[in-house]
């Protein structure tokens, strides 16, 4: 093995680039080439493809984003697309890839695994959504946006006696919700693992209210329901005065954590020392705070479970 291709996938998330970086440095260490892959699936059928050098990933540690851009590419999901991959990996003498992205991302790794090439694939999305893992790289770089903005939500929350529903992203995982909902000290968390009980909000904000609070805080997940109808919905039945912020793609951005970094880092790194000793269709992952390495069918058939010890001491905390 001589030459690695490495390409980042799906949605970003901080902390790619401290991956992206780690790969490069720890292939040249070990006297690999690597060949950058622009624009994910989409820039391996265009040959987007150029040689990676230690400085090309200098100053990228602390940044958001991807230096190698992403996107998603329909034509991937095709055997024709597939093929035209194959070609592409030969032409360029692409021996095994480093693929950076979430469970779609690591479907399409699965495809070219199944075919003979082998590939390693690093948990990149802010979600926290793949079930063989504990920690996918970004989600608390997202987090800590997340309780950012509770905080400084509830300064006005408390100023004002207001309601305020903080719509964060997560709408097949509740983990943003869940972690940054904790973290914020927020009263109510509203995500698709537990549903929709207005009226158990509702009772807390007027419990609330009786022994003289000031704000209520709801983390609500996108996607569930409409965060304009549960504000109305807490107005008629509470009176409360209600307000709405919708977080967006800000949770996507910013400069990535520590923690972030370091299993970036981490990852980028055992991915190299993986492909060195022959192992290939392999998802990195961290269980129990160890970074661990499963195989890529095993790993893509674990579901995502709750935390529903973490969701109860956040309901029993916030009463
Ligand atoms: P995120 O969790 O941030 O959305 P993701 O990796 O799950 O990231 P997707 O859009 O689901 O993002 O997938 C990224 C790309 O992976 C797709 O655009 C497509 O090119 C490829 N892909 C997804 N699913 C498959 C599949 N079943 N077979 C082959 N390729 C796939």
């Amino acid at each position: 093995m001589k030459t690695i291709g490495l390409l980042t996938s799906g949605g970003d998330a901080p902390g790619m680039n401290a991956a992206i970086r780690s790969v490069v440095r720890a292939s040249i260490f070990n006297k690999l080439k690597v060949m950058g892959i622009r624009h994910g699936y989409n820039g391996l059928l265009n040959g987007e493809i150029g040689e990676m050098d230690i400085s090309s990933v200098a100053d990228i540690i602390h940044r958001g984003g991807t230096m190698l851009r992403t996107a998603r590419c329909d034509e991937f999901k095709t055997e024709e697309g597939i093929d035209k991959a194959l070609n592409i990996i030969e032409v360029f003498g692409i021996d095994a890839l480093v693929i950076l992205g979430g469970d779609g991302t690591f479907k399409g790794a699965k495809s070219l695994s199944d075919l003979g090439v082998p590939v390693i694939c690093i948990p990149c999305t802010i979600d926290n959504d793949m079930g063989y893992t504990d920690y996918s790289i970004g989600f608390m770089t997202a987090v800590e946006t997340v309780v950012d903005a509770i905080s400084k939500i509830r300064d006005t929350s408390t100023s004002h006696g207001r309601a305020n529903i903080v719509e964060v992203m997560g709408r097949d995982c509740g983990d943003i919700a869940l972690y940054s909902g904790l973290a914020g000290g927020a009263e109510s968390i509203i995500v698709r693992e537990t549903g929709v009980d207005i009226d158990e909000v509702c009772k807390k904000i007027i419990q609330g209210r009786n022994r003289g609070k000031l704000h209520h805080i709801i983390v609500l997940a996108e996607g569930i329901t409409s965060p304009y109808k549960v504000s109305e919905d807490i107005k008629d039945k509470t009176g409360a005065e209600v307000r709405v912020t919708t977080l967006g793609h800000i949770q996507r951005g910013g400069t990535p954590t520590s923690f972030d970094r370091i299993m970036a880092s981490k990852m980028g790194y055992r991915a190299i020392e993986l492909l060195l000793s022959k192992k290939s269709g392999r998802a990195l992952g961290m269980r129990c705070n160890e970074i661990i390495d499963m195989d890529l069918e095993e790993a893509l058939n674990v579901e995502k479970t709750f935390d529903e010890d973490m969701y109860n001491i956040t309901k029993t905390l916030s009463i």
